[in-house]
């Protein structure tokens, strides 16, 4: 449950801009996890209940294996996340999504979730999507088979173990796209889909908030998967500009599988 004080505490995290440390997917990073379940039926004070619970991998028949963009034809865009770097810059970006009423997608990075295990239920708790984005966030493509599978189980069991489950998708590290065998390691990790993207927003390289914004604005379409970064104040600066410019297309920003099923 998350408390009127809670709130408030994030309330006044979003005023603080600290903390940009990840680096950008293609080049580096790590990410996060997911939370329990229950439905918000009648109030039971004294038994607190998750209200969102951590979904399991998501399946997308007709879709291929890794999956780069949504339907062109509808609504909605994704907003994915590299999810790691300082809490109070990833809490603050969470509530000025949730103010404006969107839903992200948050692939954590497990060494990340091991320092910031609490992140987790917060980003659940806001009705966001959590997935895996590797253990150490390494370069994944290029491992040996046998590391880069522990690279994706390893951030699995970090979310298994906080949420339930292993997440609802999985992004590659260091990479745009999974090779053949990072796809078939992902499979055989219990991912039936990679999740890339199509839009890089370049906000890792803290370009500012008004370019993010305008790199977004430029390239989105219906459909888009958009590639940005947790901890990065530029990118909390630039999310609501970005979220009313959607808003001005006719365009709605929803978790990755709201997006593809
Ligand atoms: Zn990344």
């Amino acid at each position: 449950m998350t408390s009127p004080d809670r709130r408030s505490v994030l309330r006044a995290a979003a005023a603080v801009a600290t903390g940009a440390t990840a680096t950008a997917c293609t080049r580096g990073g790590a990410d996060l996890a997911a939370a329990r379940a229950a439905a918000p039926t009648t109030p039971r004070p004294a038994s607190p209940r998750p209200a969102h619970a951590a979904r399991p991998p998501t399946r997308a028949p007709g879709l291929p294996a890794q999956i780069a963009h949504g339907p062109r034809r509808g609504d909605a865009v994704a907003l994915t996340f590299h999810g790691q770097g300082d809490p109070k810059t990833a809490t603050a970006l969470l509530h000025e999504a949730e103010r404006a009423g969107a839903r992200l997608t948050v692939l954590a990075v497990g060494t990340w979730l091991d320092e910031q295990p609490a992140m987790a239920r917060r980003i659940l708790d806001g009705g966001h999507e959590l997935g895996n984005h590797t253990l150490h966030h390494r370069t994944i493509c290029a491992l040996p088979e046998d590391e880069a599978y522990a690279e994706i189980t390893g951030c699995a069991d970090r979310l298994r173990s906080l949420t339930g489950t292993i997440g609802s998708w999985f992004r590659p590290s260091r990479t745009q796209y999974a090779t053949d065998r990072v796809v078939r390691l992902a499979r055989r990790a219990g991912y039936p889909h990679v999740l890339s993207y199509d839009l890089d927003s370049l906000d890792a390289d803290d370009p500012g908030a008004p370019a993010v914004q305008r790199t977004v604005l430029d390239g989105v379409r219906p459909g888009s998967v958009v590639s940005l970064h947790l901890g990065h104040p530029g990118t909390v600066a630039a999310l609501p500009p970005i979220l009313d410019g959607l808003h001005r297309r006719g365009l709605r920003a929803v978790t990755t599988t709201e997006l593809v099923t």
